[in-house]
């Protein structure tokens, strides 16, 4: 076998090898017009624009079934109820998310604040933001939009 060749292969096995890793944690991509027609005009707005539901409005501030909290956009699970805490603001709050959730944080400076957004890794949905003002043990408060979630009961 000719060098190049013999190097064309170990790349091809490389590559092949790089795909199926990133099967696991592939990212969803669509675009503005894809994401519409799936999501309801609310989940459209909170997720692909950065809205904020009103406190107290959405299906899950006050919800206190067992079960985990999937993104809205792509399934991803993200937070489950044993993590799920009445922070009194309103949103749904969790002072942690799942083990190994693809949430992402960011630092958002919009509106003349100093905050952090947490993020859908797998499909860039906006959730909500982050704070630490939220129970032991972590400390951490993740405000979420009720939009940006859908609910999977325990079985
Ligand atoms: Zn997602």
């Amino acid at each position: 076998m000719k060098p190049v060749l013999f190097a064309l292969f170990f790349l091809t096995l490389f590559l092949c090898a790089g795909r199926a890793h990133a099967a696991v944690q592939e990212k969803v991509e669509k675009s503005e017009e894809e994401w519409r027609a799936l999501l309801t005009p609310e989940q459209f707005e909170i997720t692909r624009k950065k809205g904020t539901e009103r406190a107290f409005t959405g299906a899950y501030w006050d919800h206190h079934e067992k079960g985990v909290y999937a993104c809205v956009c792509c399934g991803a699970l993200l937070f489950s109820s044993e993590a799920k805490y009445d922070s009194g603001s309103g949103w749904p709050s969790y002072w942690a998310t799942i083990e190994g959730a693809p949430v992402v944080e960011k630092r958002d400076v919009s509106f003349g604040m100093i905050r952090t957004e947490v993020l859908c890794g797998r499909c860039d949905a906006h959730l909500g933001h982050l704070f630490s003002d939220g129970p032991p043990p972590s400390g951490l408060r993740y405000c979420i939009n009720s939009a940006a979630l859908t609910f999977i009961p325990a079985e």
